[in-house]
């Protein structure tokens, strides 16, 4: 298992700044018997100029404070406060390339009525930007995406996640790096933790919204496109389809844009080096490190 922190370690908990290794929380927490939580991805990177840039802080807080709504949780955080407390995690930690994980979490309830309060811990870890610039290997699922009926799956709530796990240990074990779910409808959604993309004669195509979390990495590629001049196309489409395409990847936070090898075994028709994914990932490499300026993106898209 990885070890995310040591005794030396600094987290943000409701308010305080205190050593991981001696925060507590409750184990009668709603959100651990029920994984009644929200929470949130983000990264942060060394610029090209050395500074300690989170990307895209506003709309990953604004994310948070929505996904906590959208599951009844009280919320009395502003987005400005928490991006300050984060960039004070970073510096107390001395990490530049983080991970960065807050989570809202509900306290003492084991009956599933609404709490009148929450709580909110801020923890971070190293993570090297482009952890993974191999091409995946990657199987349709057996698992489908959680029904929309079922659950508020645009928020990134705690309990959403049984099914990614189940989806990746299923992948994994089955000699795969990675699963990609389709939505109730047979159509294909996301991976356990990205969105997915493909390629088809120099145009991309994703799953529109309504059934998948729409990520903030998908809207990035999207503005990426536009400046490329790339055309992008959000429909809903079967797995068919994404393997008769040139090229395919998974987008997300932590996975950043990584490329795929195959789907369920079957190579894609372009070497993805000749791809418009590859120029795709170029850029996303760029604007997070703050390397072209043209290509930075307004917030709130
Ligand atoms: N889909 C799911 C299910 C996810 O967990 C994530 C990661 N948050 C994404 C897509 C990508 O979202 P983002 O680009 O905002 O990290």
């Amino acid at each position: 298992m990885a070890s995310y922190y040591n005794d030396e370690t600094v987290i943000f908990l409701n308010g305080s700044f205190v050593k991981a290794a001696d925060a507590k929380m409750d184990f009668y927490s709603q959100s651990l018997h029920y994984g009644y939580s929200v929470f949130e991805g983000i990264r942060s990177y060394k610029t090209e100029k050395g500074e300690t840039k989170i990307f895209k802080p506003v709309e990953h807080y604004e994310r948070l404070k929505n996904s906590a709504k959208a599951m009844n949780m009280p919320y009395p955080w502003n987005t400005e406060d928490l991006i300050t407390a984060t960039y004070e995690v970073l510096k107390r930690n001395n990490i530049q390339d983080a991970y960065i994980r807050p989570v809202v979490y509900a306290p003492a309830n084991m009956s599933f009525a609404v709490n009148t309060q929450s709580f909110i811990v801020i923890e971070t870890w190293e993570m090297a930007p482009f952890l993974g610039d191999k091409l995946l290997r990657v199987m349709t699922s057996s698992f489908q995406r959680p029904n929309p009926k079922g659950f508020k799956i645009e928020a990134k709530a705690g309990g959403h996640y049984v099914n990614s796990i189940l989806a990746s240990q299923e992948a994994k074990a089955k000699g795969f790096d990675e699963a990609l779910l389709t939505d109730m409808n047979g159509n294909i959604a996301e991976g356990p933790g990205a969105n997915v993309f493909f390629e088809k004669e120099g145009k991309l195509f994703t799953p529109s919204a309504g059934n998948i979390l729409p990520g903030i990495t998908r809207a990035t590629v999207i503005q990426i496109c536009k400046k490329l001049g790339i055309e992008v196309e959000e429909k809903l489409f079967k797995a068919e389809e994404l393997i008769n395409a040139d090229a395919a990847f998974f987008c997300g936070t932590a996975a950043e844009v990584i490329g795929w090898e195959s789907l369920d075994n079957m190579k894609f028709k372009k070497d993805w080096n000749d791809t418009v994914s590859k120029s795709v990932q170029e850029a996303y490499k760029n604007l997070i490190i703050e390397k072209e300026f043209d290509l930075q993106i307004p917030p709130g898209i």
